[in-house]
């Protein structure tokens, strides 16, 4: 019941919805692609459901879907810092560089991908949300392996990144041992993922 009037209100704001109750005659169709364009923008909250990541790293998926990872470019934008460079190279730190057009960074996701057997050339941050989407799409083992996975790498590779920002670089080494062992240990706890995961091991 709240979700439907949730909708109402929603539906209710809606331009086309609002235009149309102007108009001579009700569009459906219109209204439905006015609705599902609207909740396209949020295609990416699958990658939510049935996530088995840990919880910090599944918040820190949720802030970068919504783009609010504080990146050098917003400090800056916000008179914050003064330099926008990345912490690994001499390009700009946008989350679309970060994760991971960056040659750094690319390296640590494509090793992942090479572990779980994925051949895939990793781009910046909208083409891989898409890639990853498309991919995750079933419930199998693997679709929930790679999503687990793809989780753990952006949160591990966020971490390493505020490591060599802010000069602490004890926790920087070994980032895809790390992401590897999360992945492990977290799938290991599903019994359908362990026989995936078993395969991966050998
Ligand atoms: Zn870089």
């Amino acid at each position: 019941m709240k979700a439907i009037m949730q909708q109402r209100v929603s539906i209710h704001q809606n331009q086309v919805w609002k235009e149309m109750m102007n108009a001579q005659k009700f569009s459906m169709k219109k209204m439905y692609l006015a609705i599902h364009e609207r909740s396209q923008s949020v295609a990416w909250r699958t990658l939510f459901y049935g996530n088995v990541a840990r919880p910090r790293a599944i918040v820190n998926l949720w802030l970068a879907c919504n783009e609010r990872l504080a990146t050098r470019d917003r400090l800056h934008k916000y008179g914050l810092i003064d330099t926008t460079r990345c912490c690994f190279c001499n390009a700009d730190e946008t989350q679309q560089h970060l994760l991971f057009n960056c040659n750094e960074t690319r390296g640590i996701w494509r090793k992942i991908l090479e572990w779980m057997q994925v051949d895939h050339y990793p781009f910046g941050w909208c083409q891989e949300v898409k890639w990853i989407m498309q991919q995750t799409k079933g419930k199998g083992g693997r679709a929930k392996i790679l999503k687990l996975a793809f989780t753990e790498s952006v949160y591990e590779i966020w971490r390493y990144r505020n490591d060599v920002t802010f000069d602490n670089a004890t926790h920087n080494k070994h980032t895809v041992e790390k992401i590897i062992d999360t992945i492990v240990y977290r799938g290991w706890t599903n019994r359908n993922l362990r026989t995936h995961l078993a395969k991966l091991l050998m």
